[in-house]
């Protein structure tokens, strides 16, 4: 994951590789975000940027051994806590969280939930977690430098688990990172969020109402139906919105539609203001197809935010959901 790939703004991206290049970097970063928001991509890229042994005009190059690991979420150095059901740990169940982030590294909370076959409304970051990260610490890393723990959803942390991890938190080895990933950050812990630096993402980037829905609606339809040159013809009238704002616009929500697929395919209840027609789909779309649409979507949005031809974008858009449909 690069900076580039992330859709955050190029403010925020501009302070955390400053933070780098100049060496100050706070030692533990707590990003706030709505559900579904950037952050996860954001501390990927910023860890990749963080260990990358060839940066590139201010990302990092992708490609060394260390952008791999990172970006595949195997690197040794860097470890992940996140919300678990006892006695289930983060450590034991990274198998899943790494498929997920693959397939969706904008994922949302109830997406992490049906990832890990657990109830995200009663998951909880236990002592157990603390305990683990604390042995991690205690071990010199493993490839001689930074060390680092992306801790999602600190909320959820209670009160044993916060006391175990307030002295590394505030008082932190050299050369130790933590990143901290809230949506709520009102109900994480004073002692921690107080020994953090706080950023906010994602409210920035929040796509605008989409106000016509029937373009997913009629594109899915073709879709289902196999229909590609309907679908073609949907995807003429896509590229057809009138501001690049607008074809932005569609692909979140298209996104967020797809996201709901999945859910609801998944037997999740959706929120009232759910986008899109998952109750219709669902029972007709193939049970790949939601996270593959996703992947889709979000492609279309990144190039039109590179300012390729709307006409080349969504044709492309359209054939690769027929292809997988
Ligand atoms: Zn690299």
């Amino acid at each position: 994951m690069r900076f580039s790939d992330t859709n955050a703004s190029p403010e925020v991206l501009k302070v955390l590789a400053g933070m780098v290049d100049s060496g100050k970097i706070p030692h533990a970063i707590m990003f706030s975000e709505p559900d579904g928001g950037p952050a996860f991509s954001v501390a990927l890229a910023f860890l990749q940027y963080l260990y990358c042994q060839a940066r590139t005009g201010g990302d990092s190059c992708g490609t060394c051994p260390a952008c791999n690991r990172i970006g595949k979420l195997i690197h040794p150095d860097v470890h992940f806590v996140f919300p678990t059901t006892s006695p289930q740990t983060s450590s034991a169940l990274m198998p899943r969280f790494r498929e997920l982030v693959q397939e969706s590294p904008r994922f949302t909370e109830a997406e992490l939930g049906v990832a890990l076959g657990i109830d995200s409304k009663s998951s909880m970051i236990a002592v157990a977690e603390a305990r683990e990260v604390l042995s991690q610490l205690a071990l010199s890393a493993l490839e001689g430098g930074w060390r680092s723990i992306v801790i999602y959803l600190p909320e959820k942390m209670n009160q044993e688990t916060a006391n175990r991890l307030l002295k590394a938190i505030e008082e932190p080895e050299p050369l130790t990172q933590f990143i901290l990933i809230t949506h709520a950050p009102e109900k994480v812990l004073q002692t921690i969020s107080s020994r953090c630096l706080r950023l906010q993402l994602g409210a920035e980037a929040k796509a605008p109402d989409f106000d016509s829905p029937e373009l997913l609606d009629d594109l899915m339809d073709a879709l289902l139906r196999k229909d590609l040159y309907a679908a073609l013809e949907a995807g003429d009238r896509i590229s057809s919105l009138p501001s690049r704002e607008s074809a932005k616009a569609f692909c979140k929500f298209a996104s967020d539609a797809m996201r709901n697929l999945f859910l609801r395919q998944q037997g999740v209840d959706l929120p009232q203001t759910g986008s899109g027609n998952a109750e219709a789909w669902a029972a007709r779309a193939r049970k790949t197809f939601p996270r593959a649409a996703v992947a889709c979507f979000d492609r279309a949005y990144r190039l039109v935010e590179r300012n390729v031809n709307a006409k080349i974008i969504f044709t492309d858009m359209v054939n690769r959901l027929y292809s997988i449909i």
